[in-house]
């Protein structure tokens, strides 16, 4: 079997899908490995690595895409690329089904098997190959990051000859795997850090990085069997606002990464919020790409309200370390591969017993197969 891995043509998109020591991996798995020359000039993996992990490098995309069994991409490919692919062709990338319903429909009419991998079930044994969280993390970690080279302030307390610098205070709302680790960077960052999430078993979490918990009593929210939390009433929003607005008024930075799986992700901080925070102090919103938590907020752009807070609202925080963001992004894949791996016929088994390749195989053998994305009948 032959695996492929073009170059993401996303805009700004700088991750890859394969690395060097991923390919070698694979190649020893049985697969043949070839990748579109300048693969990973977005996330410093040159070409020579690649060539001496034996992935034969192709200067169209679409030859490779021809002949390929195993396509690995970071992003959706285009109308084009599912076009270039041959029937039976597997592919592993994000898909966004939700939202992408005329792309399913294409991959299905060309055959495609087509994986995608946020869909992967968050079960243990998934873990390796679970790209919301590999990213997330690093997501958080850039976010923090990010917002403390736009501050103007620095975050640890300092007691100089000159006076005493108070540390800064962050706010994170919503405390999944980014928010985790935004907690936990901005800690050894040496700020003040107060969290919020509807799940309270996520109390305990905060408190062991150091952080303060906020507690807002907003009655019955839970969260489903998968882990996620659920969509609140619009009561519960409105007072999950009013008790988070004193603490936004007094804090520096604000990280949100309140998302709703499959779901548009629910706005909490408002017009009103904003107004009530100080000159520079920074929003980072990473629920963006799902409808975004901020009032204001643009896609891949960086607003200044009429106060001076800044909202930086781009897609993909992690592309800022697109390096580790590859690497562990690549590994993932590999791991799904493994899992899957027939050794004794060094081929790619699709069982469709498997718990995890039921949760996110899409499209197979020309119809759509997941009963999340079937066409309602009638
Ligand atoms: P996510 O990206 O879907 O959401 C981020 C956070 O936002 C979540 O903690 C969610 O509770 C929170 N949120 C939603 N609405 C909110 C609101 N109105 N106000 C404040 N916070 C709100 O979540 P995720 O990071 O992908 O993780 C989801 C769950 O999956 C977590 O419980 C996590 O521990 C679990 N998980 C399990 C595994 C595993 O077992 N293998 C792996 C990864 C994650």
């Amino acid at each position: 079997m032959e695996c492929f891995a073009p170059q993401e043509s996303y805009p700004g998109e700088k991750r890859a899908s394969l690395t060097p020591e991923t390919a070698k991996k694979l190649s020893q798995l049985g697969l043949i490995v070839k990748a579109e020359a300048n693969l990973g000039s977005g996330s410093n993996y040159p070409d020579a690595e690649y060539k001496k992990a034996g992935v034969s490098l192709l200067s169209s995309a679409s030859d490779g895409l021809a002949t390929a069994d195993i396509v690995l991409r970071v992003r959706k490919p285009s109308a084009e690329e599912i076009s270039a692919m041959k029937p039976g062709t597997i592919l592993l990338s994000h898909l966004d089904p939700f939202n992408e319903t005329e792309l399913i429909q294409q991959l299905a009419q060309a055959k495609i098997t087509s994986i995608s991998l946020e869909m992967i079930p968050r079960t243990t044994l998934a873990q390796k190959m679970d790209v919301l969280s590999s990213q997330a993390n690093l997501a958080g970690y850039s976010a923090v990051i990010e917002a403390t080279s736009r501050i103007r302030k620095v975050l640890p307390m300092m007691m100089t000859p000159a006076g005493t610098i108070s540390p800064c205070k962050v706010f994170v709302i919503g405390v999944g795997v980014a928010g985790l680790q935004a907690i936990a960077t901005a800690k050894r960052l040496g700020a003040r850090v107060e969290a919020f999430d509807t799940r309270p078993v996520v109390e305990e979490q905060v408190k062991s990085l150091g952080a303060k918990f906020v507690k807002i009593d907003l009655g019955d929210t839970g969260q489903t069997a998968q882990g996620y939390a659920k969509a609140l009433t619009p009561e519960q929003i409105q007072m999950q606002q009013a008790g988070m607005a004193k603490i936004c008024a007094s804090s520096d930075v604000v990280i949100t990464t309140a998302k709703l799986f499959g779901r548009k992700a629910p706005t909490l901080v408002t017009e009103e919020m904003i107004a009530g925070m100080q000159t520079g102090s920074v929003i980072v919103d990473l629920a963006v790409e799902g409808g975004g938590n901020v009032v204001g907020v643009k896609l891949n752009e960086e607003v200044t309200t009429e106060n001076g807070v800044i909202i930086l609202g781009h897609g993909s925080f992690e592309g800022n370390v697109a390096y580790h963001a590859t690497q562990v992004y690549a590994s993932n894949l590999l791991s799904f591969i493994e899992h899957f791996w027939d050794n004794e016929n060094k081929r790619f088994k699709l069982d469709r017993e498997d718990e995890i390749l039921n949760g996110c195989l899409i499209t197979h053998d020309g119809e759509i197969v997941h009963e999340q994305f079937k066409p309602k009948a009638g």
